[in-house]
C-alpha cells in the first residue's frame, strides 16, 4: 500500500534530529527583509532575495535559509553561480539533506507512478518531475528498462554518484544515460555532459510502447529526453475525436499524435508536418513499425505550410498543433503571441465545419488564460466559433506542486469549431 504524500517532507517523517545534531552546523543564508512568505513552499531562492550568508558554504552544500528576522524557512542547496542561488528541498528542520532524504524523495516519486499505473515494463514514464516531485533540478525518464537522468541544477549534478546508485537499486535498469544539457550548464555554471553511467552506451534506439503503439526512441540524440512523455494522455484524449477524419498533425516530431490518431482514433488519413528531416525519417520508421499506412509525413515549415494549405483551399476535419516552446524570456513574449495567433488562425482556416482543433502550448510564460485569449482573438478574426471541450495539461506523471504554479507549462485545448 502506498503511503500518502506529506506536505512537509514528501516522506514519512523520520526522526533524524539526532543525526542532524551530530553533523557540523549548517551554514546560513539570510534573506533580505520582506522576502519571506513569497518563498513558502517554492524551492527557488533567487540571488536578489539574499541579504547575506553566515558560515562557510561551497556551491553544492546544504544551507539553512532564514528570514531577515532569523526565522528558519527551509533547507536547501547553494549555487552562487546560478540566478537561483538556493534550491530548497526540505521545509522541515528535522530533516538533513542526506542520502536517506533523497532516497525517500525518489521512492515517493516512484510510488506516485505506481499509483498512476505508468510503470509498465515496456512503456515510458517520467519517474521524477523536478519541483513537482520535490526534487528541484532532477528529471528522470524511464524508457522500458533504460533510464535517462537529466540534471538541471548543480544541486542534483553534484549528487550524481548517489542518484545513479539509488535509482539503480530501486529500478534495476539495464542502462542509464546521465545528461546535463548545454543550456542548464550555462545557467547553473556546470559542464555539459552526456555519459552512459550504466550498461551499454545508448547508440541504438530504445523501443517503447504507448497506447499499444511501438516507437523507436533515440534517447541519446533526441530532443528533451527523446520522446514527449508529457503529451501521452493528450494523444489518447485527442484520438477520441478523430474517427473517420482527415487529420493534419502540425509539428509532428516522431509521429506520436499521428500514429495515435490513426491506430487509436481510427482517423481516415493523416498528413504530418515537421521541419526536421531527421524527425520525419524517424516518424516514417515508426509508422512502418506499426504497419500504419494512412499517415504521410512531410518535411515542411508549418508557419509557411499552414497558410499555403489554406490558400489552396485544402480542408481537414481535425488539426493538431503542437509547436515548440516559443519564449524563454519576457522579451520574446510578444512574438510568441503573434506566432500562436498566426498558427491557430491558419489551423481554423483549413478546418471544415464541425472540425476539431487540438491546440497546444508548452511555453510556460504563456499562461492558460492568455492562451485561451489567443483563441478568442482567432475566433473573432476568423468569425468561427471555437468551443473548448477539454482544457488539459501535462500527463499525470508530470505532477505540478500547488506551491510551484510554473510547473503547469503545458496547455492542450481540445476544441470543436462548428
Ligand atoms: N507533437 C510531438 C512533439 C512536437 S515537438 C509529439 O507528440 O511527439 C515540436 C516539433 O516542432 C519538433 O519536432 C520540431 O522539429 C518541430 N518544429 C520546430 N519548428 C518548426 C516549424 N517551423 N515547422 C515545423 N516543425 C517545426
Amino acid at each position: 500500500m502506498a503511503e500518502p504524500l506529506q506536505h512537509e517532507s514528501f516522506t514519512k517523517p523520520v526522526d533524524e534530529s539526532r543525526e542532524a545534531m551530530e553533523e557540523k552546523p549548517i551554514p546560513r543564508v539570510i534573506l533580505k527583509r520582506r522576502r519571506t512568505h513569497a518563498h513558502a513552499g517554492h524551492p527557488w531562492i533567487r540571488s536578489s532575495a539574499i541579504g547575506h550568508m553566515e558560515g562557510d558554504a561551497q556551491d553544492g552544500d546544504a544551507v539553512d535559509v532564514f528570514t531577515s528576522r532569523q526565522e528558519w524557512l527551509g533547507r536547501g542547496i547553494l549555487n552562487t553561480r546560478s540566478r537561483i542561488s538556493v534550491r530548497v528541498y526540505s521545509w522541515s528542520p528535522a530533516l538533513p539533506l542526506n542520502e536517506k532524504f533523497f532516497a525517500g524523495r525518489l521512492s515517493s516519486a516512484i510510488r506516485l507512478r505506481e499509483l498512476l499505473g505508468t510503470m509498465s515494463p515496456t512503456g515510458a514514464t517520467r519517474l521524477v518531475n523536478s519541483e513537482g516531485d520535490g526534487l528541484s533540478g532532477l528529471i528522470v525518464d524511464r524508457y522500458a528498462n533504460r533510464l535517462v537522468i537529466h540534471a538541471t541544477s548543480l544541486a542534483m549534478a553534484a549528487r550524481k554518484e548517489m542518484l545513479v546508485r539509488q535509482l539503480t537499486e530501486i529500478i534495476r535498469p539495464s542502462a542509464i544515460l546521465w545528461r546535463v544539457d548545454p543550456r542548464t550548464a550555462k545557467l547553473e555554471g556546470l559542464e555539459a555532459e552526456e555519459e552512459s553511467v550504466l550498461g551499454e552506451p545508448l547508440a541504438a534506439p530504445v523501443f517503447i510502447e504507448e497506447h499499444g503503439i511501438r516507437y523507436g526512441v533515440d534517447i541519446a540524440h533526441g530532443q528533451k529526453t527523446g520522446f514527449y512523455l508529457d503529451q501521452r494522455e493528450n494523444r489518447a484524449a485527442a484520438a477520441k475525436y478523430l474517427a473517420g477524419r482527415r487529420v493534419l498533425d502540425a509539428f509532428s516530431y516522431t509521429g506520436a499524435f499521428s500514429l495515435c490518431a490513426s491506430r487509436l482514433g481510427s482517423a481516415r488519413e493523416v498528413l504530418a508536418l515537421d521541419t526536421s528531416r531527421q524527425m520525419v525519417e524517424t516518424a516514417r520508421a515508426n509508422a512502418a513499425l506499426n504497419e500504419l499506412n494512412n499517415v504521410r509525413f512531410e518535411a515542411e515549415n508549418c508557419f509557411d505550410a499552414l497558410p499555403a494549405l489554406a490558400a489552396r483551399q485544402e480542408k481537414f476535419d481535425a488539426v493538431i498543433l503542437d509547436p515548440p516552446k516559443m519564449a524563454s524570456n519576457a522579451q520574446q513574449l510578444e512574438s510568441a503571441w503573434r506566432a500562436y495567433f498566426r498558427l491557430n488562425e491558419s489551423a481554423v482556416n483549413v478546418l471544415r465545419p464541425d472540425g476539431i482543433l487540438v491546440t497546444c502550448s508548452c511555453t510556460g510564460r504563456v499562461h492558460r488564460d492568455d492562451f485561451r485569449g489567443v483563441l478568442a482573438r482567432v475566433s473573432q478574426k476568423t468569425k468561427r466559433a471555437i468551443q473548448i471541450v477539454e482544457d488539459r495539461g501535462a500527463a499525470s506523471d508530470h505532477p505540478v506542486l500547488a506551491t510551484v504554479p510554473e510547473g503547469d507549462y503545458l496547455k492542450c485545448l481540445i476544441c470543436r469549431v462548428p
